[in-house]
């Protein structure tokens, strides 16, 4: 299966003023520091949010992407409820190749990252080095990390997130538009304003615990 909205192109990375607004009602909280759209439904609406690689409280953040569009998210939800992270954890463990092909996934995520950083000029933010996301590059803990990777770069690149992708088809394709009815469009969009001083300095995407690696050094402040 292709998922070709991966290929965002570079003028619709950009998050509008809609967009945001859109990221607000799809997660039901308000958003910060989101600083692209790395991945489009066919209808122009955001399937994924790429954060700062560093927060504009200055909290270096790894978790670049952020999977959105709530039928895909509850969809791979279904997936880890289902176990898919024991089965994909043990084919980690037994598969040479598809092992050496996750762990050139975390090394894409890094660059992708890297890359953000630039483009958004931020720079870089050395105090995650080398620090990924979702249990990258030896284990799966969040299926959604993965998944809204292999959206963010296309497929061919997260061989786990690709394979989360497939699972899904029944609930969610690249092809067709499921917004309609997948988040309240009426009344008042949670506001950003509202958003700018959270209990934790986090943004308001950030609406459960961060997937994140946890080396001793950054531990805390990614946190
Ligand atoms: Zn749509």
């Amino acid at each position: 299966m292709e998922h070709n909205t991966a290929a965002a192109r570079d003028e619709s990375r950009q998050p509008t003023a809609h967009d945001l607004e859109v990221l607000s009602r799809q997660l039901g909280r308000p958003v910060r520091d989101v600083v692209e759209i790395p991945a489009r439904c066919v209808c122009g609406n955001p399937l994924v949010a790429a954060t700062a690689p560093r927060l504009s409280n200055g909290t270096p953040f790894p978790t670049t992407f952020y999977l959105t569009h709530p039928v895909i998210t509850s969809a791979v939800s279904r997936l880890e409820a289902a176990g898919v992270m024991n089965s994909m954890n043990e084919q980690l463990a037994g598969d040479a190749a598809l092992a050496a092909a996750y762990r050139s996934a975390h090394e894409d995520y890094l660059a992708a990252r890297r890359a953000i950083g630039q483009r958004s000029g931020i720079g870089p933010v050395p105090e995650i080095d080398g620090v990924s996301a979702g249990g990258m590059p030896t284990r799966v803990k969040c299926l959604h990390v993965l998944a809204g990777h292999s959206l963010a770069v296309g497929s061919g690149i997260n061989p786990l997130g690709d394979r989360a992708l497939e699972m899904i088809s029944e609930w969610w394709t690249a092809d067709k538009c499921y917004c309609d009815g997948a988040w309240d469009t009426t009344g008042e969009a949670p506001s950003r304003d509202l958003s700018r001083h959270g209990p934790q300095g986090l943004p308001g995407i950030v609406g459960r615990p961060a997937p994140v690696r946890k080396p001793a050094a950054t531990a805390e402040a990614a946190e």
